[in-house]
């Protein structure tokens, strides 16, 4: 499944995607730990 990055907007896929996190229920995936890390200073991750 393709999914958008929401930092820079890259798509990536779901399976391969290099790193995701759960933030309000949604999982979101991204193209590189970078863009997790730049997200999560605005949007805290659900806890586990
Ligand atoms: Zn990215």
């Amino acid at each position: 499944m393709k999914a958008k990055d929401p930092v820079c907007g890259m798509t990536v896929d779901s399976s391969t995607a290099p790193a995701r996190g759960t933030y309000g229920g949604q999982t979101v995936y991204f193209c590189a730990q970078s863009c997790q890390r730049t997200y999560e200073r605005t949007h805290p991750p659900d806890p586990r």
